[in-house]
């Protein structure tokens, strides 16, 4: 299938933009960007007059299941939302609660221009059949934790599972599902334990995903439990943190890292998940972004789950990142608006070892957004990234395509039967409020 996009204002990336350009896709892949026409013959041809084309999203931290428990202890902070509200309605969760729950936030995620999400969870079957019924990406980690010094993974149900996953979906679909090792964070492990999944990552060279210093509390607790040592110090001497031979780790949260852990995370190629709503939401903290770009930290972006969110909209983080270094800093030119946008785009991209996609150039992956400039609020674009950071609304999206393919064009869906999902998910849902 080549489809040519026309009349578009062209977002290649956070620094480059084209007022009326053309795109060309063939297949999978992006074959053309430019302002002339491009030669030959297209099956499709998409006037875009009065729409922006911008490289898709890439959410790199999420559990998308926990969609299902959107609204749950709206008001609570981490630790008793966690206990109160959050495990035990996980007790409650099985396999097809999981589907149904990952469905859901696939289809808000596609809605809103996300192709690919980096998911921790469990029951990860479910999610990838979704996600490859759906057409999306998915770098996905079962979640793995350690309570005793003398935790190892031989015979451990979680790690077989992760290790299953991995010789089952890696790389499955064209390359759409990963398959990720996931530590739960630090305070639900212990250094043995996280030495064995580190020495198993680095020997199949996987990516590697965790959850870092997201409260004060925490991070302190750590340096109380472990001889001084950071979340931060400690992942990185049991060598979770440390990257394999083509893949590196993603570190979510970060809110609470010092200068020092700054410094190691840039020199060992982490990617910090910079989640400023759900931070926000549990009152965790504004993580130091500014201060992580000037060590040279890698950065993108991620919802967290919808439990503590409450959204999977990644033009909310965008536009939340965009305001809130401003304001914390009072310096409006803290942090470019482009590369807030390339936080969202190239930056998740990489974090998930996608180096083919995120930008619109010729040879990369054709995940792209369409977006409605004639809706009221956009109108005038002065550019596009004040446009995206400052004035977009998520309903704005009018196509979603993912590695060549539609998922989403003008209110409907191309992969997922919604209406289906509605009935499916509302009896679980009457299950967890009633
Ligand atoms: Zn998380």
């Amino acid at each position: 299938m080549t489809i040519l996009f026309k009349n578009a204002a062209v977002m290649i990336d956070g620094s480059r933009w084209l007022a009326n350009g053309c795109a060309a896709v063939d297949g999978t892949k992006i074959t053309y960007v430019g302002e002339s026409i491009p030669e030959g013959r297209f099956d499709r041809v998409i006037d875009c007059a009065g729409k922006l084309l911008t490289p898709a999203f890439y959410n790199i931290h999420c559990h998308s299941a926990m969609t299902l428990f959107r609204g749950l202890g709206g008001d609570l902070p981490l630790q008793r939302w966690l206990n109160e509200k959050i495990y035990p309605a996980e007790d409650r969760l099985n396999p097809e609660r999981v589907r149904i729950g990952s469905t859901l936030a696939i289809a808000e995620m596609i809605r809103g221009g996300t192709v690919s999400f980096s998911d921790m969870y469990f029951f990860c079957d479910e999610t990838v059949k979704a996600v490859l019924d759906t057409g999306m990406k998915v770098n996905i980690s079962r979640c793995l934790l350690s309570f005793s010094e003398d935790s190892t993974v031989k015979g451990d149900s979680r790690f077989d599972e992760a290790v299953e996953l991995a010789k089952t979906y890696h790389n499955a679909g064209d390359g759409r599902m990963k398959i990720d090792m996931s530590v739960h964070a630090e305070y639900t492990n212990k250094a043995r334990y996280c030495r064995e999944v580190a020495d198993y990552t680095h020997a199949h060279d996987l990516n590697m995903q965790v959850h870092v210093s997201e409260t004060l509390d925490e991070h302190e607790e750590c340096k109380a439990r472990n001889h001084g040592m950071t979340p931060v110090e400690f992942l990185l001497d049991t060598g979770i943190l440390v990257p394999s031979a083509t893949g590196t780790a993603t570190a979510a949260h970060c809110v609470w890292l010092s200068e020092g852990d700054m410094e190691l995370l840039a020199e060992n190629r982490v990617t910090v998940a910079h989640n400023p709503v759900s931070n926000l939401k549990l009152a965790s903290g504004v993580a130091n972004l500014p201060l992580m770009l000037k060590k040279g930290v890698r950065v993108g972006l991620g919802t967290d789950g919808a439990a503590s969110n409450n959204a999977q909209s990644m033009l909310r983080e965008l536009q939340t990142a965009a305001l809130i270094h401003k304001g914390v800093t009072r310096r409006a030119d803290i942090i470019p608006t482009g590369t807030i946008c390339d936080m969202a785009m190239s930056g998740g991209a990489i974090a998930q070892g996608r180096h083919d996609c995120g930008v619109i150039e010729e040879g990369k992956r054709a995940d792209l957004v369409l977006w409605d400039l004639d809706a009221i609020n956009n109108i005038p674009m002065a550019e596009p990234y004040s446009t995206l950071a400052y004035s977009a609304a998520y309903g704005d999206v009018t196509m979603t395509m993912c590695d060549g393919k539609i998922l989403y064009e003008n209110g409907e869906y191309k992969t997922l039967d919604v209406e289906r999902l509605r009935a499916e998910a509302k009896p679980i849902l009457a299950h967890y409020f009633d």
